[in-house]
């Protein structure tokens, strides 16, 4: 279009001016920012260091290419298709200091800026076609829940905020499918039970008003759709492998995984 330099410059000038007035500011430490969202110290890593599992991206030796499958998964194929995170929970220390006041000083606004950084990792294929209705997406955002009593205590549920803030940074729908139907006590208590027997029964589907309606009034939701599952950090998996059967027994085509960080071998 003839008149798009002129609406770019305008558009650089009017940012020159805000930023003049009001400097942009580090949002996790209130520095100033290098770009609109961290300073140099906090900036988020667009990737992992180094290659990873396509399928729970654990890394991989350095010489294979990213994306190889690692030796866990070939011998046991988890039960999503694939895993992407933004970076690794040890290695890339800088996630740390993001997810820890999120998920535990009470620092809910972080989630927009993590949203928005983990939405650049979303795979092409899942983000929606730019004419599609709502109604038409194969692609749903579904966030693994706390449970309700963990939630009430910690006042937000880090989960939920990261996949609605994705939903809005990619234009995928978001739906709180998923309800946690057994509080877990967290790993490391010394009577905290083995892991996978801790969460194997302790999800189900949160069925919307159409369940008291009777199921003929709305069809299910799930049926031939992929799932992204989110999740603040992957650990050993068996949380995400949980959610991941309960959501291919409701009818989901196919899960993948979408997390801020990768910890644990
Ligand atoms: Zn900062
Ligand atoms: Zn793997």
């Amino acid at each position: 279009m003839r008149w798009s330099p002129w609406r770019t410059a305008l558009s650089q000038a009017w940012q020159e001016a805000l930023d003049a007035l009001w400097p942009r500011r580090c949002r996790l430490c209130g520095a100033a920012a290098e770009d609109d969202l961290a300073c140099g110290r906090h900036r988020l890593p667009s990737a992992p260091a180094g290659p990873r599992c396509a399928r729970c991206a654990a890394p991989v030796a350095s010489f294979l290419p990213d994306g190889s499958v690692c030796p866990a998964c070939r011998h046991r194929p988890p039960p999503w298709e694939r895993a992407t995170v933004l970076g690794d929970y040890r290695s890339q220390p800088v996630l740390r200091e993001w997810i820890l006041p999120l998920k535990h000083g009470g620092r809910r606004d972080l989630a927009e800026v993590l949203g928005r950084a983990l939405a650049h990792r979303i795979p092409e294929a899942r983000l929606p076609a730019p004419d599609s209705t709502p109604g038409e997406q194969r692609t749903l955002l579904v966030p693994v829940p706390l449970h309700p009593w963990r939630r009430l205590e910690r006042g937000h549920d880090q989960a939920r905020l990261l996949a609605l803030a994705l939903s809005l940074a990619s234009g995928i729908p978001f739906q709180a499918l998923l309800r946690r139907t057994r509080d877990t006590p967290p790993q490391g208590e010394p009577w905290a039970p083995p892991r996978a027997r801790n969460v194997r029964d302790a999800f189900t589907l949160a069925h919307g008003p159409w369940k008291a309606l009777g199921n003929a009034l709305s069809p299910p939701p799930l049926a031939g759709r992929t799932v992204l599952l989110v999740d603040d950090v992957i650990t050993s998996g068996t949380t995400a492998a949980a959610c991941t059967k309960c959501l291919l027994r409701a009818g989901a085509e196919r899960v993948e995984l979408l997390a801020l960080a990768r910890a644990g071998a």
